[in-house]
């Protein structure tokens, strides 16, 4: 197996800008492909089926897994996810990066079949300022946003579980961050043995 790819797993409480700076890693990292995952829920307006997600319904959804065909899946909001798995190892296999967004119980799952991935949880610097940009967003209502509130927190307990964390206070030093969590896992030995072995061959 090529050992130059890293399996990126991001996850965070909606609101705390894991999108943002995923798509800003994916312009500052060309190499890194990003994984369409699977939903049972209905697009939202602008969201692009096969771009956004692969928009399926439960029939679908529940076939793909009696095949096996995710690396990871879970209930959200009571609507099933899941990473579709053929493409993430084909990437990998190509010594290419990949990026997940996915919550914790995926996340979990991942790091079970996967231990070599980056785990990386964004959180928001203070509760308010979650609380005000779910507000800002305007696209939930009232109880739904009580509902990620109240989920962020449970969520915090499984922070130790990741290798880095990131708090999105300033966008640019949140990147940054990231970007050098890529930088350095990218640098470390048990990535580059390929590399290390073809070196030791021009010494010879
Ligand atoms: P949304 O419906 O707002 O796009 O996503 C809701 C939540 O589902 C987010 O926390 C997002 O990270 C998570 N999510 C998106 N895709 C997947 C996936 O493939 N697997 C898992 N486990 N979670 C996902």
């Amino acid at each position: 197996m090529n050992d130059s790819g890293l399996l990126i797993v991001v996850s965070g409480p909606s609101g705390a800008g894991k999108g943002t700076i995923c798509a800003a890693l994916r312009k500052l990292f060309p190499n890194i492909q990003y994984s369409i995952s699977m939903t049972t829920r209905q697009p939202r307006p602008g969201e692009v089926d096969g771009v956004n997600y692969y928009f399926a319904d439960n029939a679908r959804f529940e076939q793909m897994l009696s095949e096996d065909a995710f690396l990871e899946h879970a209930k959200v909001y009571d609507h099933y996810y899941g990473t579709p798995k053929k493409y993430v190892y084909q990437m990998l296999e190509e010594g290419q990066h990949v990026m997940l967004e996915i919550d914790i119980q995926g996340a979990m799952q991942v790091k079970e079949r996967y231990p070599k991935g980056v785990f990386i949880y964004i959180v928001p610097p203070s509760r308010a300022v979650l609380e005000h940009r779910l507000r800002s967003r305007q696209t939930d209502t009232e109880e739904v946003i009580a509902g990620r509130l109240s989920k962020a927190r449970e969520e915090l307990d499984w922070i130790d579980r990741y290798d880095y964390v990131i708090v999105n206070d300033d966008l640019d030093t949140a990147i940054d961050d990231a970007a050098s969590i890529i930088k350095a896992e990218q640098c470390k030995v048990m990535r580059n043995v390929k590399n290390i072995a073809q070196t030791k061959e021009l010494y010879k």
